[in-house]
């Protein structure tokens, strides 16, 4: 089990130096995406992970999922070993637990939710690194604030100071070819730089999955989420 994660954590891994390089960029943040795979799992990858020389980094969907699992880590191989993005949809009832259980909300999409993570996260001494997520290709299916929207929401966040605003998540819409998913992502970096003008500290453009992280790097990303192509596939 160990090598057979280790060999498709190190494929990714090349993967995304290949296309950085390529596109004469910084290697990107990655997020191992871990949904429905276990702490089991979390702990196999974290050690080919290490063994490679890098800072492992875990995303989860769902607040009652994730807690659980990183405490097992934790319990494994003590807290502070690996990160955890939460990249799901959240209910603001799940602010709390998320304000505590999470270094990094990738999905913060509406002022509620903003405020509900910044009054739980006070007590904790450092600030939650937040991104705001876009909706970039409108879909009604999907959550995430429409462009129009990234300005305000981005200056509430700045205003509060129990978050960290470090930039924007999204989740272009699916496509068979993943090159279709280009302009979707471009206008993500476009609507990155414009938010960099007014919050200069801003690093983090979270773009990018198992099958189109080529694409995203080259549009411009410095994070991406990749789950599949790491932990296999999830039934
Ligand atoms: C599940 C998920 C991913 C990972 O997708 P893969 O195609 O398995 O790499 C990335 N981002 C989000 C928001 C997800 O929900």
């Amino acid at each position: 089990m160990q090598t057979h994660f280790a060999d498709r954590l190190n494929a990714v891994l090349d993967r995304i130096e290949r296309a950085a390089r390529g596109a004469g960029r910084p290697a990107p943040t990655l997020v191992a995406v871990s949904k429905r795979h276990d702490a089991g799992c979390v702990i196999a990858v974290t050690h080919a992970w290490r063994a490679r020389g890098g800072a492992p980094v875990f995303g989860e969907n769902y607040v009652q999922e994730a807690l659980p699992k990183r405490a097992a880590v934790d319990a494994a191989l003590g807290n502070g070993a690996t990160g955890w993005h939460c990249i799901g949809h959240l209910q603001r009832n799940k602010a709390r637990e998320a304000a505590g259980g999470f270094d990094c909300v990738q999905t913060v999409d509406r002022v509620e939710l903003a405020t509900a993570l910044a009054r739980h996260r006070d007590d904790a001494g450092t600030p939650l690194d937040v991104l705001v997520q876009v909706n970039i290709d409108a879909e009604a299916s999907k959550s995430g604030c429409l462009p129009a929207d990234v300005p305000a929401l981005c200056a509430s966040v700045a205003s509060l100071p129990a978050l960290r605003l470090r930039g924007l998540m999204a989740i272009p819409a699916a496509h068979a070819d993943p090159r279709d998913a280009r302009p979707a992502l471009r206008a993500m970096r476009v609507l990155f730089e414009a938010t960099q003008r007014t919050h200069p500290a801003i690093d983090t453009l979270s773009m990018g999955m198992s099958d189109d992280l080529e694409v995203a790097i080259e549009e411009g990303a410095t994070l991406v989420r990749v789950g599949t192509a790491i932990f296999g596939s999830r039934d």
